[in-house]
Parts: C-alpha cells; sequence; structure tokens
C-alpha cells in the first residue's frame, strides 16, 4: 500500500506542473519546427542530414507534449451511465485491422449480469487504447489477445487484457505506469501514467501479472452502477 501511496502522490504533482510545462514548451516548439522546415525546403540538399534529424528530434518533442496535455490538461469530465462492454468493444473494433496484419487472435468473452457504469467513457475508451496497444506491441511475431468483462461477487467489474506477449520481469514490474518509464525505442512511458490516473478517479484500480516471455495480464476493476445511486 506504501507503494500505491507513493505512486498516486507522484502522480497529483505530475499532473499539476505537467499542463502548464508542456503548453510553455509548445509554442516555442512550434516555431522552432516552422523554421526548421523552411531551411529544409530552402537549402535542404547542403545539410539534409542534420536537418532530417532535427526535424525527428522535434517530432519526438512534440509528441510527447502532445500526449501530456491530453492527460494533465484539466478537460471538461462527462460522468454518464455507460456500458462498460460496448465501451470495450468499440476499442477492440478499432484495432482489429492491425491485429488482423500482425498476426495476432481476439478472444473476447463478456460475461456479466450488470455493466453499466458511471463514467466518462472517452477517458476509460482511452486507458482500454493504451492497454491493448501495448498488448499488441509486446506481440511483435503474433499471439493472442483475450479481452473480458466479468462482475465481482462485490459490485464491481473487472475489465481484463491478457496477451501472449513478451512479458516483463518482476523488477520491472512494480515500475510499470511510473511517468516516463519505457522501455521501447518509440516509446513516451506516458500511456501506463494516464490509464492509472483515470482509473483511479473513477475509483478503480489497475493490477498487472507478468511472466516473462509468456506473457501479460492487466487488470482493471471499477465500482459498477448501484442503482440507488441513479438520479
Ligand atoms: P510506452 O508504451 O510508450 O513505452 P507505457 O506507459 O504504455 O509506455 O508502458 C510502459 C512500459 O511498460 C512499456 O515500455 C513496456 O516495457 C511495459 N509494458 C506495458 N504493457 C506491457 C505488456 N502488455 N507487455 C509487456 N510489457 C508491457
Ligand atoms: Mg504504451
Amino acid at each position: 500500500t506504501e507503494e500505491l501511496l507513493q505512486k498516486s502522490e507522484k502522480l497529483a504533482v505530475v499532473g499539476e506542473l505537467a499542463a502548464g510545462l508542456a503548453h510553455e514548451i509548445r509554442n516555442p516548439l512550434t516555431t522552432l519546427k516552422g523554421f526548421t522546415q523552411l531551411i529544409e525546403y530552402e537549402q535542404g540538399r547542403a545539410n539534409r542530414e542534420y536537418i532530417r534529424l532535427m526535424l525527428s528530434e522535434l517530432d519526438r518533442i512534440e509528441m510527447i507534449t502532445n500526449e501530456f496535455m491530453a492527460v494533465a490538461k484539466p478537460q471538461a469530465v462527462k460522468y454518464q451511465e455507460e456500458d462498460l462492454i460496448s465501451l470495450v468493444k468499440q476499442t477492440v473494433n478499432f484495432y482489429i485491422p492491425q491485429t488482423l496484419l500482425k498476426n495476432i487472435h481476439i478472444n473476447e468473452d463478456y460475461n456479466t449480469k450488470y455493466s453499466r457504469i458511471i463514467c466518462d467513457g472517452n477517458q476509460l475508451k482511452q486507458v482500454f487504447i493504451n492497454l491493448i496497444k501495448n498488448a499488441i506491441e509486446a506481440m511483435p511475431k503474433g499471439g493472442s489477445l483475450y479481452i473480458s468483462v466479468q462482475n465481482t461477487e462485490t459490485n464491481y467489474l473487472q475489465v481484463k487484457i491478457r496477451d501472449t506477449g513478451v512479458g516483463v520481469s518482476k523488477e520491472i514490474l512494480p515500475r510499470l505506469g511510473e511517468p516516463f518509464y519505457t522501455l521501447k525505442e518509440k516509446g513516451t512511458g506516458l500511456g501506463l501514467m494516464v490509464s492509472y490516473r483515470i482509473i483511479e478517479s473513477h475509483q478503480g484500480t489497475i493490477q498487472f501479472e507478468s511472466v516473462e516471455n509468456e506473457g501479460t495480464t492487466v487488470i482493471i476493476t471499477l465500482p459498477i452502477l448501484k442503482p440507488m445511486l441513479v438520479k
């Protein structure tokens, strides 16, 4: 629990700083990128390689600041009644073309009595996008993606996303969700941090189980819609 507490404290600080910082970085970045593109256009042949590097680094900063702003900026959060299965399905469908290309087989199992919850549907979809994307990226040689939604014995819904991918070691497992923690060459290390924030703001939890070279299971637990709370 101490670890969990530390993690959420860190997240709160990061969240406060991030919006302002990302915003401050974005304006000069836009100017730099514009002029670099102009130089590429006007005298690209002379310094093509340098300019290409500059643009690719600028793109990277841009990607990180954009991703950060999307999380940290206090956006209008809209909580309403939604069907969790439908949110999960929409996300899975979005990834079908990619999984076909990458030889990933999808197994879906929706077995619930109740699947309605009060949530910000777009935020939860963002979480499922982040997690399914990670699962797909963990299976570069193909594999299986298992998606399920179930009720627990208590008043919770559980979404499980399991892959048969590379997995992570025990040592690394506790670091998942730390801002900027990534093992990917082109990763930002923000997807899981964002997901933690969103699920925490929905009074839910995220757990990871992983075995190296066998796969990873992510379990999201969310409180169901309690009938007496509905207006
Ligand atoms: P990114 O995907 O940009 O690296 P994330 O926050 O989404 O950032 O994930 C952080 C790290 O956690 C990843 O770089 C990867 O090493 C590890 N990870 C996350 N999900 C999985 C998974 N399903 N299988 C294996 N490793 C994972
Ligand atoms: Mg990711």
